[in-house]
């Protein structure tokens, strides 16, 4: 993958100049490029390296010829998009699943068609996919392809991947949503020294994901970065988990609007902000409240991972601006002292088609990483 992408980033390159750019053995480059030459990701051209000593025949890469598809899954939509090996999504199709339209066959077969209907409106035959990576809420188990548990899609144990596999006849890999995110955020550069992203979504629910050296961290059973239910207080309100006082009892939308309706009916997160920004003082307060926590959270995340970048997302974020900056502002307050200074704290880059982006990204690494050739 790495080499891959000094390719992409660098081209033409030649194999002694990506040595270089690594660290690694002339040998060990020799041997990954021609993989990389033998499954069609990597072409040699004819240009020559034009600087003194021999002469090296280069390396070139044609990012739009290779294609991954990636798809977002929730309870409300699907995302399908075409990625390039930029990470640009070339053509993408949204689909509003009906609320009586969320069982598993139903879903798989409206991802294909979505596949094969984008592939003819690009005039590209689907077999020319590397593959489809798909990213879903819940617990996944990224080596059966079996969706474990899905509160959102009110699923457990559905083999997912198969099921898409069968259809489209092309390798599929799924995983959590916010691990494919991170992803998708996350890049690999062996000069940016970036090498630990966590990512931290707030929303309907609260997570994490993590990213180490370009790989999704995945813990022991793929749900590390689970951080909505670590105890904030074990004498605290009720969570949906049976456990007391956990993170998204303070942090959800949910959370947000139970506290709000205390005081008036408040039906959206939307019109907590409204009634904030109107000047209503106990709108501000839970809005502010909330923020802090969130400021917390990214110091307990600091504290655990020592990453250089964190990733603030999630509809809380991404859909009030103001959230953003109070978090950073607060945060000050809350980080550790040796860890000032440690870490950059940004927002999404690719914001709504993130989870494709990873999701694509995910499936050029499985295959890559599986030494697969074409099917
Ligand atoms: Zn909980």
């Amino acid at each position: 993958m790495l080499i891959l992408d000094m390719v992409r980033k660098h081209r033409p390159v030649s194999r002694a100049e990506i040595a270089k750019l690594i660290r690694m053995s002339p040998t060990s480059v020799g041997r990954i490029v021609n993989d990389l030459i033998e499954i069609g990701l990597v072409k040699e051209t004819d240009q020559f390296s034009s600087g003194v000593g021999r002469k090296a025949t280069m390396l070139d890469i044609d990012v739009q010829q290779i294609l991954s598809v990636g798809v977002e899954v929730d309870r409300s939509v699907i995302q399908v998009g075409l990625v390039d090996l930029d990470g640009r999504v070339v053509a993408e199709q949204h689909h509003v699943i009906e609320r009586t339209a969320g069982q598993p066959g139903i879903i798989a077969e409206k991802i294909a068609g979505m596949i094969i209907g984008l592939a003819d409106t690009q005039g590209i035959a689907a077999s020319k996919f590397i593959g489809v990576g798909i990213g879903i809420p819940g617990i996944m188990d990224t080596i059966t392809g079996n969706v474990v548990f899905s509160a959102q899609m009110g699923w457990t144990n559905e083999p997912f991947a198969k099921m898409v596999e069968a259809i489209i006849n092309l390798p599929v890999v799924l995983d959590n949503d916010l691990k494919v995110k991170a992803l998708g955020e996350s890049s690999i550069d062996a000069m940016s020294n970036k090498e630990i992203t966590a990512l931290i979504s707030i929303g309907s629910g609260v997570g994490s994901a993590l990213v180490m050296d370009g790989k999704i961290y995945r813990g022991a059973n793929n749900i590390a970065g689970e951080i909505g239910h670590s105890t904030i207080d074990p004498n605290g309100k009720l969570c949906e988990c049976g456990k007391r006082g956990c993170l998204q009892t303070y942090i959800t939308d949910l959370a947000m609007l139970q506290e709000a309706n205390q005081i008036k009916p408040v039906s959206s997160v939307n019109e907590l902000f409204a009634l904030m920004r109107a000047g209503e003082a106990w709108a501000h307060n839970i809005i502010d409240r909330a923020c802090t926590y969130i400021a917390v959270t990214i110091n307990n995340v600091v504290c655990t991972y020592n990453p250089d970048t964190i990733i603030l997302t999630g509809d809380f974020i991404e859909n009030h601006p103001e959230v953003f900056e109070t978090v950073r502002s607060k945060s000050k307050a809350f980080i550790w002292e040796p860890f000032i200074g440690t870490f950059e704290l940004i927002r999404s880059k690719h914001g709504e088609k993130s989870v494709m982006v990873g999701a694509a990204k995910l499936v050029l690494q499985q295959r890559l990483d599986r030494g697969l050739r074409h099917k």
